[in-house]
C-alpha cells in the first residue's frame, strides 16, 4: 500500500474508512460495501490513492487490449492470413471481415 493525496496536497496522513454494515430497523442484515475510495487526506479531506495497486491494473488492462484486439483471421475474399485490429477489415484487399 503506497497512498498518496489526490490532490496532491503534500498530506501525509490518512485515515482509513473502514467497511460499512448496514442494518434495517429489526437488524436484519441489508449490505455490505466497502467505502471507495478507501482513504481519505487527514490534511485537505481529498480521497487518498494507492498508487502500489496501479501498476497491477493497468497490465492487466494492457494484456485484455493485446488479446482483443489483433486475432489472425483469414480473409475469404483474397485468401491472406491477415492480423484483424480494431477496424474489421481486411488490410490486404480491404473487405469487411467477422472474427470467427
Ligand atoms: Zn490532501
Ligand atoms: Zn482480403
Amino acid at each position: 500500500m503506497f497512498l498518496v493525496c489526490s490532490r496532491r496536497c503534500g498530506g501525509k496522513l490518512f485515515r482509513a474508512l473502514f467497511a460499512e454494515v448496514e442494518l434495517d430497523s429489526s437488524g436484519a442484515y441489508q449490505d455490505h460495501r466497502l467505502t471507495q475510495p478507501g482513504c481519505v487526506c487527514l490534511n485537505c479531506g481529498a480521497p487518498a490513492l494507492d498508487l502500489s495497486e496501479v501498476p497491477a491494473e493497468i497490465e492487466a488492462e494492457a494484456a485484455e487490449d493485446a488479446a482483443a484486439t489483433v486475432t489472425d483471421v483469414l480473409c475469404p475474399v483474397c485468401e491472406t492470413m491477415v492480423q484483424l485490429d480494431s477496424n474489421m477489415e481486411c488490410p490486404n484487399c480491404g473487405s469487411p471481415l467477422e472474427v470467427a
